[in-house]
């Protein structure tokens, strides 16, 4: 029964890095059958930002991608907040002491930077294990009543993991294949802080035991953690979940990681959501409040590291799900490209109903479209959402369906204003006055006669009918828009292009 957990900490707003870590334990767990878990690691209390874990859960929801188990949804293995759960994990950092695979230490921060820094200065790196433990203050250096004294004088302590002399683990990743590490190059991590909180490193090897967890998913940033969890587990005698360590996601030149700030300096989201900064006052911005569809952020998240093997680029959801395998992920940094996103937005509003569209539209320009009847705006979207990218681009490509076009785009004019416009353009208001039963059919037939009959030529027409129309030489079928804004109107404006 394959369960798998997003395990974020609240240090601040997800970015696309963590959602797609969290798309990735989705389409894994929904392959397999399994459970998709949210736990929030919130041990370190330094770094907790408020509102980040509503972020969290605001994100997968829009993203579509809900975890079936977590805060305040079927805890059965709750609770799903590391904070909540703190009472657990001393008495599993006192039974590695108490087997003799973990140990006290009480050196101070002052001390540790004194070793770091003389270390430096020799032109060597400082390791907490073997080489140095025995001349620092810690438990397998000084006497048992050393010790005992310490802690009953209530001085700072930390708990060590022990790290082992001259071995080599073999470490098994299911995207990068067997790693070797010599555990000389290992620090003894600190599992236990004074302050009666756990580190990262055991809290998250308890829960993921407790919570049965099967297979870690998570980014190429927790790999140097890999050896020291593979001993924790044979440490406590436990089985360990199957990892695997997502590529990293590079800048769109490819050189480097992608960073938070790359979104502000590019002009592209790098976050799902918007956000604030509560401190600085500074909003990042987000895909939602960009004007991208959730499928598109899902589908171009998911070709971050991952691709079929086909030339298929489109993926609805449930399409992921069935072709999702991650033995299929690259080992090799994923470029980020803005681009592609927009192009998988383009695609997906394509695929949006007209009503849900012209419901957004209305939203975005409340002020233009307060008063317009919606069933109208689902038509004019029909018709220019075949160019649209995002809902914001619906006013460019179609103002002139909701108000008369006062200005004249000049290389337009210069273009379709010859010297016999006037008389013609008198001519056609006259034909489009004739058209009884105003339908773009009718239209077609006896404007497009009345040009063919009278060998006028349809540039001649067509181009300053649609100056008078749009303003511009762009814009949707002449016929079309005429349909849609009406006789009376479609008359004024031909008649505003000529005086
Ligand atoms: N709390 C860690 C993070 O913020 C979790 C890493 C892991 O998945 O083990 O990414």
């Amino acid at each position: 029964n394959v369960r798998v957990r997003f395990a974020p900490s609240p240090t601040g707003p997800l970015h696309i890095g963590g959602v797609r870590t969290a798309l990735f334990n989705y389409l894994f767990a929904k392959k397999h059958g399994g459970t998709f878990v949210l736990r929030i690691e919130d041990t370190d209390q330094n770094r907790y930002v408020e509102g980040a874990e509503n972020y969290i859960v605001e994100a997968l929801k829009w993203c579509g991608i809900p975890f079936d188990e977590g805060p305040g949804k079927n805890e059965t293995y709750g609770p799903y907040r590391q904070s909540e759960r703190k009472h657990l994990y001393k008495a599993y950092a006192d039974r590695l002491v108490a087997e003799g695979k973990a140990y006290y230490a009480f050196d101070t921060a002052e001390e540790l930077d004194f070793h770091r820094k003389d270390h430096e200065q020799k032109g060597k790196t400082f390791i907490y294990n073997w080489h140095n433990r025995l001349k620092l203050k810690n438990a397998l250096a000084l006497s048992a009543e050393e010790v005992e004294a310490k802690l009953a004088a209530g001085q700072d302590y930390v708990i060590r993991f022990k790290s082992p002399q001259d071995e080599t683990l073999h470490l098994e990743d299911i995207i990068r294949g067997n790693i070797k590490i010599d555990t000389n190059t290992l620090d003894d991590k600190v599992l236990f802080k004074a302050d009666g909180m756990p580190t990262y490193h055991l809290a998250n090897i308890v829960d993921d035991h407790l919570m049965e967890i099967t297979h870690v998913i998570r980014g190429e940033e927790w790999l140097p953690s890999l050896a020291l969890h593979v001993q924790l587990y044979e440490a406590f005698g436990w089985e360990a979940p199957k990892f695997a360590h997502l590529p990293l996601i590079l800048k769109p030149t490819g050189k480097g990681k992608l960073s938070k700030r790359d979104g502000d300096k590019l002009g592209f989201p790098v976050f799902p959501l918007a956000w604030k900064d509560e401190k600085t006052g500074d909003v990042s911005r987000g895909y939602r409040e960009d004007g991208y569809f959730p499928e598109a952020v899902v589908n171009f998240l998911a070709f971050l590291g991952w691709n079929p093997g086909t030339e298929q680029e489109l993926f609805s959801l449930d399409a992921l799900v069935a072709a999702f395998d991650l033995a299929k992920v690259n080992k090799a940094g994923a470029r980020f490209d803005p681009d592609k996103t927009k192009w998988f937005n383009h695609h997906y509003m394509q695929e949006q109903p007209n009503h849900l569209l012209a419901e957004q539209f209305k939203i975005a320009y409340a002020d233009k479209l307060n008063a317009i009847d919606t069933a109208y705006i689902e038509l004019v979207i029909a018709l220019i959402k075949e160019r649209a990218t995002f809902v914001y681009d619906f006013w460019d490509l179609g103002h002139f369906f909701f108000e008369t076009p006062t200005e004249l785009d000049e290389k337009a004019v210069k273009k379709a204003w010859k010297e016999d416009t006037e008389d013609l353009m008198k001519e056609l208001v006259l034909v489009i006055e004739s058209v009884d039963v105003f339908t773009v059919e009718n239209m077609q037939q006896i404007i497009k006669g009345w040009i063919t009959n009278n060998n006028i030529g349809f540039g001649k027409v067509m181009m300053p009918l649609r100056l008078a129309l749009v303003g511009a030489l762009q814009g949707p079928d002449v016929f079309e828009i005429m349909f849609l804004i009406g006789k009376n109107e479609s008359i004024q404006r031909i008649e505003n292009l000529i005086h």
